[in-house]
């Protein structure tokens, strides 16, 4: 008799001891399942009590009408483990092909070393059935495995060759979100293609803490399950319910980050801006403290949202974890928060929520709440320049005057509708007020609107927009009997083709001709989306950073947020399209800051000056009123004028100075567009 024949005798005969077919995989783990002492925490012999949320999804895979297991959960949560009991169980109990895919050949070679290998070698049933990989034992290596009945392959995601050959029964798939697509396609489709031959009795288990919203396969695969979640009881009012981080906002998986949630979620809190005070404050108000949740884990289930259709859908976060407190978290979350890519992190393996790098998490009410009171008086002395992005509606002109700091800084100053036709005059003189109007800091330095861009592609006032910027191309407006200064005006289009720079080489329109700039508004979304994303504190500079004056109303909020960007197949390549949430959602306020965007772009480069220079010539301005104030020994801080006046008795003054200054630099060239370029906002472009 070969060794081989009697390993399969001696595992027959365990096999045999086995009650046939009703053993699920949590009651294997507790009772044969012993954690190698390399887990210095918890070594020895498996208990659920410990880990109570894994006891439903190790038992799904034993259930025949479950096809494939979709596991989305967040870190420390165990999921290592889920997967080396299921292998286990595999190979003791229901033995077959295996194949394991970790996201690297590094993390292939951790999990068999430090997890399969040394918990097969502590668990008797195990080591009795798996032999020991040795360098001459060319059927046992570190990645090979065989054992009565069956073998298991551990291979990284990174190696094509290996997803694709040998038949495979129990795909197990590790980490699924972070696979990197190779040559050959998909590594999460190339092993499941090696389980078709199985297609009756497969188990296709994929256990990940999700990615990038766009590239995740975990979403997609859990919202496409039966969609369950674990609900935990309050300890103080019994209310079963799903826990989340945040107040007010739901964590749940989403098709669409507009969706709904139908369930009420509660929210971590510190006080005092203390983490180690950390608590949990039930949907329902009580204040449930740290030591209270083992109570409740033991205590709660898992409840699906929909019906069973061969997969089932497992959502999990940390704040479930018996192994991090809410405290920890939210020292974790303070570290993290401030910078975008390890809120990223913290928002993947943390809260196991996906990351869309574009809309990131900020919601409407995230931009309200932050919305300032600089309005009331005057505007901030960091902006340097003044720009308004103008939006054309059959019944009206909806406008954005926006300020720029350094490093694009943006305060929006205010958004107003001017309502009436554009085909009458009456609305565009308004316009020509807004746009004639004068600013002053709170340093005193007074500012006018430099530029401003009229969108002309409505294809109805077509024709009013270029009279109108005709008229005003050099800042020039005629009010009553008097000549004022003003904005220069810009007619643009928009083109939502991909890969448009902000603002292309301009075209000859009409007669006499004006400048038609096309604006690539993918570009400027974009970058606005992730600027949205920048948190500031009030009064210290964060390059990008927007501001909102608290005079906008929150429908300009809701505008910002009618897009999302969506990838599509075009002319054979996926691109990113931004698309309306919504048929006929209002996005006017999207579209005039999308405009004032453009309008600095243009001025700067019309006048081919940066944000750097325009600061030097604050600087000389804030010196030169500092010194008038100390010779006319004023105090420095008096009241301020009101920020918006239209005054009527304004007389035209000179060609600005330093315009006239840059010119001489530049060898008295002047107006001349610039007629290429790619110009990325969000960077100074010196
Ligand atoms: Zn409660
Ligand atoms: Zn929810």
């Amino acid at each position: 008799m070969s060794s081989e024949q009697i390993t399969n005798l001696f595992s027959d005969s365990i096999r045999a001891a086995i009650p046939d077919g009703s053993l699920k995989v949590s009651e294997w783990a507790e009772r044969y399942r012993i954690l190698p002492p390399q887990r210095a925490d918890r070594s020895g012999p498996w208990s659920n009590a410990v880990t109570p949320h894994l006891r439903e999804p190790m038992d799904t895979v034993t259930n025949p009408d479950v096809e494939e297991i979709d596991f989305m959960a967040s870190a420390q949560i165990a999921k290592t483990e889920f997967l080396v009991n299921v292998a286990g169980y595999k190979i003791h109990i229901d033995p077959g092909p295996i194949l394991y895919v970790a996201e690297t050949e590094d993390k292939a070679q951790a999990w068999s070393k430090e997890c399969f290998t040394p918990t097969v070698r502590v668990t008797p049933e195990l080591r009795a059935l798996v032999s020991e990989g040795r360098s001459r034992d060319s059927e046992n290596t570190i990645f090979y495995k065989t054992f009565p009945g069956g073998h298991i392959a551990i291979v990284a995601a990174t190696s094509p060759a290996s997803l694709s050959s040998r038949p495979v029964r129990d795909l197990l798939l590790d980490e699924c979100d972070a696979y990197k697509p190779t040559a050959e396609g998909d590594p999460v489709e190339l092993a499941e293609k090696r389980t078709t031959t199985f297609f009756a009795n497969r188990k296709i288990i994929k256990v990940t803490s999700p990615r990038d919203r766009e590239t995740s396969t975990i979403e997609p695969a859990y919202l496409s399950s039966d969609r369950r979640k674990y609900f935990v009881p309050c300890p103080h009012c019994l209310e079963p319910q799903v826990l989340a981080w945040t107040e007010g906002r739901c964590c749940c998986p989403k098709q669409d980050p507009a969706e709904r949630c139908h369930l009420k979620h509660g929210f971590v809190k510190w006080d005092h801006g203390d983490p180690r005070t950390a608590y949990y404050i039930c949907k329902n108000g009580c204040e449930i403290l740290p030591h209270l949740k083992p109570r409740m884990l033991a205590a709660g289930e898992w409840r699906a949202e929909r019906e069973l259709r061969r997969r089932a859908g497992f959502w999990i976060n940390e704040l479930y974890s018996p192994f991090v407190t809410w405290p920890e978290m939210a020292e974790k979350f303070l570290e993290k928060k401030d910078d975008p890519e390890s809120l990223k992190v913290f928002t993947n393996t943390s809260l196991a929520e996906t990351w869309d790098p574009v809309t990131g998490q900020i919601n409407i009410k995230d931009l309200t709440d932050r919305q300032e009171s600089y309005q009331e008086e005057t505007i901030p002395d960091e902006i340097l320049i003044l720009v308004v992005g103008i939006d054309i509606q059959r019944d009206r002109i909806e406008l954005e005057i926006k300020g720029y700091g350094a490093g694009f800084e943006s305060w929006g100053i205010k958004y107003l509708v001017l309502w009436g036709s554009p085909a009458m005059p009456e609305v565009w003189d308004e316009l020509s007020k807004v746009l004639t109007t004068h600013f002053k800091t709170t340093a005193g330095r007074e500012l006018r609107i430099a530029g401003a861009a009229i969108d002309s592609g409505d294809g109805v006032h077509t024709k009013d927009v270029y009279k109108f910027c005709r008229a005003h191309g050099l800042g020039i407006y005629k009010i009553g009997e008097k000549k004022f200064r003003g904005a220069l005006t810009f007619a643009i289009k928009g083109a939502n083709t991909p890969g448009k720079p902000l603002v292309s080489k301009p075209t000859k329109q009409g007669r006499p001709p004006i400048w038609l700039y096309t604006i690539g508004t993918g570009a400027a979304k974009d970058s606005i989306a992730g600027r949205l994303e920048i948190k500031f504190k009030e009064g210290i500079p964060k390059p990008g950073a927007c501001h909102f004056s608290k005079t906008y109303p929150e429908a300009y909020f809701q505008h910002l947020r009618s897009e999302k960007p969506v990838t599509r197949i075009w002319h054979g390549k996926a691109v990113r399209f931004w698309e309306p949430l919504k048929e006929g959602i209002r996005n006017e306020g999207l579209d005039c800051f999308v405009y004032a965007e453009a309008a600095l772009q243009i001025y700067l480069q019309k006048f081919r000056v940066n944000l750097r220079q325009l600061q030097e010539k604050a600087e000389a301005e804030r010196k030169r009123i500092d010194e008038e104030r100390q010779k006319a020994n004023e105090p420095p801080a008096e009241p301020a004028p009101p920020a918006m006046v239209f005054d009527p008795t304004l007389e035209p003054d000179d060609e600005d100075e330093f315009m006239i200054k840059v010119r001489q630099k530049r060898g008295g060239r002047r107006f001349i567009p610039r007629t290429s370029g790619n110009f990325v906002t969000g960077r100074d472009d010196d």
